[in-house]
């Protein structure tokens, strides 16, 4: 073995290192001008989502219609099927602002997000199964009461009414079989009845849309929710009357409606917009689902650790990196975690020991320090081109709203954006790259659980729009 640090690189490999890491700055760095161009490009597909259906950017109107008075109350369930895992709560909405949430994750496995669309729902039933009969056993449940259920979808589905969803494709590597084309509130009611779970659904949402939702319940500046996680999305609030595909359905134009703009989508197929390298190219193609979602391929936790990784494997194959040692690990798709590039951007020690440590464990590589700092360096070229990117969804929705003089509030919820170092600052450099100053007037902060809190608000402001025979 090589005693990493003591035995330096030969000069002539060092010198190649520099000359990729040159290289690369040049294929992730985003100008502000090119930002600039981003933005416009991407305001015009958020009008074409809105003006007319099944476009790229497919700005789903939600059924959502309006903000929360805040006086939500009672218990409901909630269901959240994400990019990662699937978790049950319950929770307790006590009105002005507050409530109380008790909960289980569960892990989904690869299997599942391939195997029938109706077992992963059957998954769903019996998970929550077993947690309401817990809570019945704890007294936080009535036994024999059946609660409403917001059950969140976070897969862009088209809906005509809260409680209905057809699934328009899967994301974020999920592909099971019979379940796009379906409505997804269909099938796990058939599954929840299958399991005789005694809940419920009253309202399919999105994170995004929950998020918006739960965010403003307790911060009425929030304008816009995003998601920056396994997947990437945003939703906004938007008046009915400046949504010319639902001008036909009869409601008031007057009404505020929420948007789940579906925004990962933007630039698939065509790709004319964004600046895709020839990494974020092989990912596309090796997908399960080549040419879509090319915003979220350049931005979301499920991808900025296979970048990275096949930059590296790249530099493998030249003889740049890792020459005389066993690299089999790290050829693997998809075995170079995005919390490895969170932990390499803040590795605080001058040796860089979290990074020796990522190397050794996990893919039995030994690095020399001049390599560490190459891959941190790496690292921040991609993060902070997804930063920016994310930036230019954010200024897009905002320019084409007006929300700049006013300034607005951004709930922002995701591994990515909680957990990634220096993220929401990157975003914010941005918004100044984009709009100068004024960018400033626009903040992100850590958002409220949308897919929890938000999705039982959902429910409960669809109970009493119900109630009130506003329906
Ligand atoms: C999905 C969205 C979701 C986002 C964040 C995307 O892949 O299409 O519905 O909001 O991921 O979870
Ligand atoms: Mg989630």
């Amino acid at each position: 073995t090589r005693s990493s640090d003591q035995e330096d690189l030969p000069h002539a490999t060092k010198r190649k290192m520099a000359d990729h890491l040159r290289r690369l700055e040049t294929m992730f760095t985003l100008t502000p001008q090119r930002m600039r161009m981003i933005v416009e490009a991407f305001k015009d597909a958020l009008e074409i989502g809105l003006a007319k259906p099944g476009q790229v950017v497919p700005m789903i109107p939600t059924y959502v219609f309006g903000w929360p008075s805040g006086k939500e109350s009672g218990n409901y369930l909630a269901v959240d099927l994400g990019g990662t895992n699937l978790r049950v709560c319950l929770v307790t909405l006590q009105g002005g602002g507050k409530w109380e949430i008790t909960q289980t994750k569960y892990r989904l496995t690869e299997e599942q997000k391939h195997d029938e669309g109706q077992l992963l729902f059957d998954f769903c039933a019996e998970c929550l199964k077993t947690f309401v009969e817990s809570s019945i056993e704890s007294g936080q449940i009535q036994r024999g009461a059946t609660l409403p259920l917001g059950f969140t979808f976070s897969y862009p589905c088209s809906q005509d009414k809260i409680d209905h969803g057809v699934l328009i494709r899967w994301t974020k590597g999920f592909g099971a079989p019979n379940t796009e084309g379906h409505d997804v509130v269909e099938m796990f009611k058939r599954s929840l009845e299958k399991h005789s779970v005694p809940a419920e659904i009253v309202a399919l949402t999105c994170d995004t849309t929950g998020t918006l939702i739960a965010s403003h319940y307790v911060n009425p500046t929030t304008k816009i929710a995003c998601i920056f996680g396994t997947g990437c999305n945003a939703a906004y609030m938007e008046r009915a009357s400046d949504i010319p595909k639902i001008s036909s359905l009869g409601i008031d134009p007057q009404d505020e409606i929420a948007i789940n703009c579906e925004w990962g989508a933007f630039d698939s197929f065509e790709h004319e917009h964004l600046p895709r390298t020839k990494y974020d190219t092989i990912i596309d193609e090796a997908s399960n689902k080549p040419g879509e979602q090319a915003f979220e391929k350049l931005i979301s936790g499920r991808y900025l650790g296979e970048i990275l990784r096949l930059i590296i494997c790249e530099l493998i194959d030249e003889g740049v990196l890792f020459l005389g040692q066993n690299t089999y690990k790290i050829e693997i798709p998809y075995s170079f975690d995005t919390a490895f590039l969170s932990l390499m951007e803040s590795d605080p020690t001058d040796e860089l020991l979290m990074i020796i440590g990522i190397f050794s464990h996990f893919f039995a590589l030994e690095t020399t320090l001049a390599e560490r700092q190459f891959f941190r360096a790496l690292a921040k070229l991609v993060g902070r081109r997804a930063a920016r990117l994310s930036a230019c969804g954010i200024a897009a929705i905002v320019s084409k709203m007006n929300y700049l003089e006013e300034g607005c509030a951004v709930g922002a919820d995701g591994s990515l954006y909680n957990k990634y170092p220096g993220f929401a600052d990157r975003i914010h450099e941005g918004l100044v790259d984009i709009f100068g100053e004024k960018g400033r007037n626009i903040t992100t902060y850590h958002a409220e659980d949308g897919s929890g809190i938000g999705s039982a608000i959902v429910a409960a402001m669809t109970k009493n729009r119900k109630e009130a025979s506003i329906y």
